[in-house]
């Protein structure tokens, strides 16, 4: 779990902090990125912090400090502990407004059995029909409708602030639920929300019985690409590609960054031909575009996809459904990279 680093930054030393992060991040070669920000955060002010030491092995190991490397990390030791603290003061909010109201109800629950009170009484005194008495039971009721008329109003008005309040609450936990589930860098559905959705989609398609397709797309040669023109590139490259890829996913599609260099399209109620159409000009869209080094302007050249793409089965799980499109992801790689592989119907895990 990661350390509270926010305790830690509300202090005069915070400021000299945040500056030797974004020193480390410039030596580092590292994007000031909000989640990199916070991972180096932790890597100044909380050197012994599952965070730190696990960017130490990466400085160690040589390997480049790339988005993508900051992402895994930040998936692994921040959002859970973001997540819970957010959650965590959402329900005190909860509690607390419960709490309100709860007295406020108590408060009105005996101001009303008070006036029921009264009102035995002025029964009793009704039926002695002393006028006195008469008198003086108008008058309580009077001032006991009035109080009752006054604890209603500030009951209504205390339920209409707690209203308001869940709605913001309700507003801010959506939110949070909506980046827990959101990859930073392309901003496409992340895998925790690929898996949730598959589950989901697959469910429905083994009860209506209704097809359901899902692709799995790689960057071929990411690496190579990554070693020659630096990680910072390859991460725009990911991005464009997210671009497209995310344009395939209209209506109820779904896409997802699916891992580092991999991305998932779910098409419920749609067959395979569909996927393949969709899939097929994604690839030739991305491959006929020329891209460019942002910092030289130098041409990077084409970059291809390829895609494996498998229809559900009744049997199927979405694990047996992912195994099938990467069976025919891996027939696209073997057989020369930028193309789209069904995945057979009728066999195990291979693709035609
Ligand atoms: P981005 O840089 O944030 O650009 C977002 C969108 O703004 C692009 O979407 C494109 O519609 C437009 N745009 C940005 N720069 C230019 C430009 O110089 N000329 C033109 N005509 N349009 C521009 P798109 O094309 O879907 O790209 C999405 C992301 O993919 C970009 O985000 C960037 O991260 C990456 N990308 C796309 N093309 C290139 C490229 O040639 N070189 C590099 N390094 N990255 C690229």
């Amino acid at each position: 779990m990661a350390t509270d680093i926010d305790s830690l930054l509300r202090t005069p030393k915070g400021y000299d902090w945040a500056r030797l992060a974004i020193q480390a991040m410039e030596t580092h070669r590292v994007w000031p990125t909000a989640v990199n920000f916070e991972l180096w955060m932790h890597y100044v002010a909380a050197k012994d912090s599952d965070v730190a030491v696990r960017i130490d092995q990466v400085l160690q190991s040589g390997a480049a400090f790339t988005d993508m490397v900051g992402e895994a990390i930040a998936a692994e030791l921040l959002p859970a502990s973001k997540l819970s603290g957010e959650i965590l003061d959402a329900g005190k909010s909860l509690s607390a407004e419960l709490d309100t109201v709860s007295r406020a109800i108590e408060s009105a629950r005996e101001t009303s059995e008070a006036y029921g009170q009264q009102l035995a009484t002025a029964t009793e005194s009704l039926e002695e029909q002393d006028p006195e008495a008469v008198r003086s039971m108008v008058e309580n009721l009077s001032v006991a409708t009035r109080k009752v008329r006054e604890e209603n109003q500030a009951l209504e008005s205390q339920l209409a602030d707690t209203t308001d309040e869940l709605g913001r609450l309700r507003e801010h936990l959506e939110q949070v639920r909506r980046e827990a589930m959101t990859d930073a860098l392309t901003m496409l559905a992340n895998r925790k929300a690929f898996d949730e959705t598959l589950e989901d989609a697959c469910a429905q398609a083994a009860t209506t019985g209704r097809p359901l397709t899902l692709a799995v797309v790689d960057i071929d040669h990411f690496k190579v690409f990554n070693d020659t023109w630096g990680h910072q590139t390859g991460d725009q490259v990911i991005r464009y590609v997210a671009s497209v890829i995310g344009r395939v996913a209209k209506d109820a599609r779904f896409a997802a960054r699916y891992g580092g260099e991999e991305f998932a399209v779910i098409f419920p109620d749609e067959g395979r031909d569909a996927a393949l159409s969709a899939l097929e000009a994604a690839r030739e869209e991305i491959s006929s575009r020329i891209l460019k080094r942002r910092s030289t302007n130098e041409d990077l050249g084409a970059i291809t996809i390829s895609t494996g793409i498998a229809e559900f089965r009744t049997a199927d799980n979405p694990a047996a459904l992912i195994e099938r499109a990467d069976g025919a992801l891996y027939v696209s790689k073997r057989t020369g990279r930028n193309r789209t592989t069904l995945a057979d119907m009728n066999s195990a895990s291979q693709a035609a």
